[in-house]
C-alpha cells in the first residue's frame, strides 16, 4: 500500500525555540481595548500566533546566524557590502546596488530621483508605502492592474498582470515623457499575493522600452512570483527559480527591494538599477537619508545575512514549502466554506470581510473589526487590508477599495502545521458566530499610513436583517 503523500513538509529541523504565551479571553479583552481595536498596537507578548506580517519576521538559518559573526563593520567600503552587492548582481542581474535600511528607503530614493511634479506613475495595484513616496515626490499613481485582480473569486492564475490597454491609456493621456516609470510589483501584496506572468513582464517591458519609459520592479516578493511562474506558466517547468528570477529582472531597468520578505532577514533592503546616471543620483540621496552608499542603514552583519538569505530563498524546496504552508491553511478554510481571496496567494491568506460580515457597511470597517475579533477569539493576530489601509484621497474622501480583506500573513520558517490548524479552527468558530460581530469607527485617525497608529471603538450592533431580536 502506498501512503498518501503530503505535497510538502518543512525542509528544515528546528535548532532554537522561542516559547509562546497563551492568554485567556479576559486578558485579550483588556489588550484589544487598550490597543484601540488596532492589531498593530497590540504588544507582541500578548499575541499567541502572530500573522500580522511576513515582514522581518522570518526565522534565520544557522548559516545566516553564523554570517552575523563575520560582518565587516567598517564605516566605508565594508567587505560585507561588496559580498551583498555581488550576490544581488548574480541573482537579480542589476549593475548597481544602493543599500537602504528597508524597502521604503529604496522607494523614497527612487521616487525622488525619477518623479517630477505631475508625472503619472502607473502601477499594478498600489502598495501603501510605495504610493505614498510616489505622491510625496509629486507623482500621480494610476492603477493599471488587470480587472481580475479586483475580484476576490476570480481564479485567473496571473492576477498580478498589468493590463496593457490600461497602461496605453495612461501613456496617451499624459504623454510618454510625463510617465515617470512603470512601478511593477511581483506577487502583488494588496491583490492577495498574486503573481504576474513572464509573458506580461516581457510585454510590458517591450512596450515601455519603445517609448523610453523605465520599468522599475517592486521585487519584494519576486522569488515567490518566480515559483508561481515555474508551476503555472508553460515553458518554465524545467527552469530553476534562479533562472526565472533573473529572466524577470532582465525585463526591467531596476528594482526596489524589501529584503524583510523574500530574503529571510529581519531588516534590510536596497535599490538596484542599471543606469549609471540614476545610480549616481540615488547614491547622492542615500548618503542624506539612509547612510553611506556602502551600508545604507544596515550593519555589515545585516548585509551578510541578507546575501545568505538570497541563496536560501531561491532554493526550490524552501519556496515550495513556504508557499505549500500558505496553501495548506487556505485549503482548510475553503473546505469549511470560509470566503477567502482565490487563487491562494504566496505569502498570505486573505479573508473576504465583505462576505464574512455582509451586515456591515464598508464605512463600519468590516476588515478592521474582523481582525480585532479574531484576536479576541484565539490570540491570533492578523491585519486589515481594506478601507482603513487605503487611506484618504487628496480631497479628503476615503479611498473605497473593492477589496475589503483581513490578511493572515505567514512568516517564513517560523510556524508549524499544528499552528496553522489552530488558525483555521479559530476562524471557523468566528464564522459560526459571524452575525454577532460589530463594526468599528475611528476615534483617532493619523494623516499618513493611518492603519499603523489609528484607534477605534465598536459601533453599536444593528440587528441583522431577517433576524428576531
Ligand atoms: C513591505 C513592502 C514594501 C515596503 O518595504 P519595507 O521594508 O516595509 O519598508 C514595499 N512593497 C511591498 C510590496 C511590500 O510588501
Amino acid at each position: 500500500m502506498t501512503l498518501p503523500r503530503r505535497s510538502w513538509a518543512e525542509p528544515f529541523k528546528i535548532k532554537a525555540v522561542e516559547p509562546l504565551r497563551i492568554t485567556t479571553r479576559e486578558e485579550r479583552e483588556v489588550c484589544i481595548r487598550e490597543a484601540g481595536y488596532n492589531t498593530f498596537l497590540l504588544k507582541s507578548k500578548d499575541v499567541y500566533i502572530d500573522l500580522l506580517t511576513d515582514s522581518g519576521t522570518s526565522a534565520m538559518s544557522a548559516r545566516q546566524w553564523a554570517a552575523l559573526m563575520m560582518g565587516d563593520e567598517a564605516y566605508a567600503g565594508s567587505e560585507s557590502f561588496y559580498e551583498m552587492a555581488d550576490t544581488i548582481k548574480e541573482y537579480y542581474g542589476y549593475e548597481h546596488v544602493i543599500p537602504t535600511h528597508q524597502g521604503r528607503g529604496a522607494e523614497h530614493l527612487l521616487s525622488q530621483a525619477l518623479i517630477k511634479k505631475g508625472d503619472a506613475v502607473p502601477g499594478n495595484m498600489y502598495f501603501t508605502t510605495t504610493r505614498l513616496h510616489q505622491e510625496i515626490a509629486g507623482g500621480i499613481f494610476v492603477d493599471v492592474i488587470v480587472d481580475e485582480a479586483h475580484d476576490p473569486e476570480n481564479l485567473f492564475p496571473f492576477k498580478g498582470n498589468i493590463d496593457l490597454a490600461k497602461l496605453e491609456k495612461v501613456v496617451k493621456e499624459y504623454g510618454a515623457k510625463k510617465v515617470a516609470y512603470v512601478s511593477f510589483e511581483g506577487n502583488v501584496n494588496m491583490a492577495g499575493g498574486q503573481p504576474a506572468s513572464m509573458q506580461n513582464f516581457r510585454e510590458v517591458y517591450e512596450y515601455c522600452k519603445e517609448r523610453g519609459i523605465p520599468v522599475m520592479l517592486d521585487a519584494t516578493r519576486l522569488i515567490e512570483n518566480a515559483y508561481f511562474i515555474k508551476i503555472r506558466e508553460r515553458g518554465y517547468e524545467n527552469k530553476t527559480i534562479k533562472e526565472i528570477l533573473k529572466e524577470i529582472c532582465s525585463y526591467s531597468d531596476g528594482c526596489t527591494m524589501s529584503s524583510k520578505k523574500d530574503h529571510l532577514v529581519n531588516i534590510g533592503g536596497f535599490l538596484a538599477v542599471n543606469d549609471d546616471e540614476l545610480a549616481r543620483k540615488t547614491r547622492e540621496l542615500v548618503v542624506v537619508y539612509e547612510g553611506l552608499h556602502t551600508y545604507g542603514g544596515m550593519a555589515g552583519r545585516d548585509m551578510l545575512a541578507l546575501a545568505q538569505g538570497i541563496r536560501e530563498a531561491v532554493d526550490f524546496d524552501h519556496i515550495r514549502a513556504r508557499i505549500g504552508q500558505v496553501e495548506y491553511l487556505g485549503e482548510k478554510l475553503i473546505e469549511h466554506g470560509i470566503p477567502i481571496v482565490r487563487p491562494i496567494g504566496g505569502h498570505a491568506i486573505y479573508l473576504n470581510a465583505r462576505k464574512f460580515l455582509p451586515h456591515l457597511d464598508q464605512e463600519e470597517l468590516p476588515a478592521q473589526a474582523l481582525a480585532a475579533e479574531l484576536y479576541l477569539e484565539s490570540g491570533v493576530r492578523a491585519m486589515e487590508r481594506g478601507i482603513v489601509s487605503s487611506g484618504r484621497a487628496k480631497d479628503g474622501s476615503n479611498y473605497k477599495p473593492k477589496l475589503e480583506l483581513v490578511r493572515l500573513t505567514i512568516p517564513r520558517r517560523v510556524y508549524t502545521q499544528a499552528h496553522m490548524d489552530v488558525v483555521w479552527e479559530s476562524i471557523v468558530s468566528l464564522w459560526e458566530r459571524r452575525d454577532t460581530i460589530k463594526g468599528l469607527r475611528f476615534v483617532y485617525e493619523p494623516q499618513n499610513l493611518r492603519f499603523f497608529l489609528a484607534r477605534f471603538e465598536p459601533v453599536e450592533a444593528k440587528v441583522p436583517a431577517g433576524r428576531a431580536v
